[in-house]
């Protein structure tokens, strides 16, 4: 009877469960459409999912495309062990300061405690920068520009959110080391804007790009660079990658010594200590894609990134249909699924026996194919297909003759109406504020704060504390309701000039610098 009652409960909650929209619960939402899509599993240790086949290929897209630019910048990707020893790990103080908390330490192997135990890598300065050394001898070993696709764990105790925040989580790390500034300096630039492409050309999320304040800036970094995503549902900023220059921090003698005899320098004597950077890109990527783009009928792809772009359904087949019907259609399905893969549109006839049409259209739209074709006898007769758009519903029948190319200018536009509905919201809900008691409001209002901001630390910390008081917290998964800095935006044009003397930080009354973005954020 127990049993019987738990169980019922269960299916209940499952009820619920498939039921619950966008704007409701926002954070159940979001793991239904995972799970629904066959994107993610969960996994017996906190915090940490499985990537299945429907996830993970997106993560392939975003790897081809990257891989492919930063080859072309001369980067080459290598790899380094996963382990760093306490000793390297603790050289850089502040960069040490900054991840102590989130680091997992290995401290016994079998029965035996280890000496010292051995950090896992929460990002692989520490562990790559000692041959940096080794191998940079001379001016003439620079650039040395290695990336590597790999793992990292920081063991973080927000509470975790698959893809967004996990504590072992797929990324890229570049890092690179060069004889002047000026040359960190720009590839720093470039590499940024290779992950707004990532975002706004694959993924059709729009991202500000901008530099972080000092409390916001890499550990033991001299600037960091950012590219910010916005999730509208819940008003709250993401961190969507980081470019940083590290400066000439981990260079120095007493870090890792990094040194070469400087060309420039008239004497022949001088040294020079390498200028470097490095740089992330994270599977956050695909939770931001989802939470932007998925609606209450589940994921929606960007057809770039999406493993099946076109799903073509038989329709029409009545009970009544010969076998000879059946065959005829489901011939002609497979007949247009050929003819789409030849034309590089990545294609597939869904002929599965025992469903119906509507099951199937359920099924893909849950998974998020950008295009369904179907594709029945009427259509045949009059020698077409109809297609229905994943991302707006929109129904229109495409003459079989020039399939192909219909298609493939279908998909772009989806594609570029994805981008331009994602972009309009994330500018309309950028709120220029100039009054404190604006702050508040606006961020209740699911919108980002940009202010003209005197760029103080201690001012940050104020904003977080007077704008977090108080505040309705809705989401108790969610973090704190206090808003942080998020980007100084690059592009200031776009609101009125900061008269420098004039203008007035909202929050303290000092001078102000920039406009700088505050909001909730992941
Ligand atoms: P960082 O080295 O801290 O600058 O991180 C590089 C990028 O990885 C960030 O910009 C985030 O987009 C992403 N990231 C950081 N922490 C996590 C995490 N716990 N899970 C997934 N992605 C993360």
């Amino acid at each position: 009877e127990k049993k019987k009652k738990e169980d019922a409960k269960i299916e209940g909650a499952i009820e619920i469960a498939i039921g619950v929209k966008k704007e409701v619960d926002f954070p159940a939402w979001y793991t239904n459409v995972l799970i629904k899509a066959d994107m993610l599993d969960y996994y017996s240790v906190s915090g940490c999912y499985i990537l299945k086949p429907w996830s993970y290929s997106i993560w392939e897209h975003i790897q081809e495309w990257f891989n492919a630019r930063i080859k072309e910048m001369g980067v080459e990707n290598a790899y380094f062990p996963m382990f760093v020893s306490s000793k390297v790990l603790e050289r850089e103080k502040d960069h040490i300061e900054g991840f102590s908390p989130e680091v997992a330490w290995v401290t016994r192997a079998g029965q035996s405690e280890l000496e010292e135990p051995i950090a896992i890598r929460p990002t692989s300065e520490t562990a790559m920068y000692p041959y940096y050394a080794k191998w940079i001898k001379s001016y003439r070993d620079l650039p040395l520009k290695l990336n590597q696709w790999n793992s990292v764990v920081r063991w973080e105790f927000k509470s975790p959110q698959p893809f967004l925040r996990t504590r072992e989580f797929l990324w890229q790390e570049g890092h690179t080391a060069h004889l002047t500034k000026h040359e960190a300096d720009r590839e720093v630039l470039d590499i940024l804007d290779l992950y707004r492409r990532v975002y706004e050309e694959l993924l059709a999320v729009p991202v500000v790009t901008g530099i972080k304040s000092e409390k916001e800036k890499f550990a033991g970094g001299l600037y960091t660079t950012t590219i910010e995503g916005f999730i509208p549902t819940s008003g709250r900023g993401i961190q969507a990658a980081t470019s940083h220059c590290l400066g000439q921090n981990f260079s120095r003698p007493e870090m890792f010594n990094i040194v070469v005899e400087d060309p420039n320098d008239p004497t022949g004597q001088g040294k020079t200590y390498v200028w470097q950077n490095s740089w992330g890109l994270s599977t956050r990527t695909i939770g931001v894609m989802v939470m932007v783009h998925g609606d209450n009928q589940g994921l929606v792809l960007p057809p770039r990134v999406a493993s099946l772009q076109v799903a073509i359904v038989p329709c029409g087949i009545t009970a009544k249909a010969t076998d000879e019907e059946r065959k005829r259609i489901n011939d002609a399905c497979l007949d247009l699924e050929k003819t789409l893969k030849k034309a590089g549109v990545r294609a597939k006839a869904d002929l599965r026996d025992g469903y119906t049409p509507g099951y199937k259209f359920n099924d893909w739209e849950q998974k998020g194919v950008p295009l369904r074709l179907e594709l029945g006898p009427k259509d045949l007769s009059n020698r077409q297909t109809v297609s229905v758009r994943r991302d707006n519903g929109a129904k229109s029948p495409l003459p079989l003759g020039e399939i192909e190319t219909a298609v493939s200018k279908l998909l772009e536009t989806i594609q570029s109406d994805m981008y331009t509905r994602a972009k309009d919201i994330y500018f309309s809900r950028l709120k220029a504020v100039t009054k404190w008691e604006d702050v508040v409001p606006t961020l209740d209002a699911k919108c980002v704060v940009v202010m003209p901001w005197c760029e103080v630390e201690k001012c940050e910390d104020d904003i977080k504390e007077r704008s977090g008081r108080g505040a309705e917290q809705t989401d108790e998964r969610a973090p704190s309701a206090g808003a942080k800095s998020l980007a100084i935006p690059f592009d200031q044009s776009r609101w009125p000039a900061i008269e420098h003397g004039v203008t007035k930080c909202p929050a303290c009354g000092q001078d102000a610098k920039r406009w700088t973005m505050f909001g909730r954020s992941y």
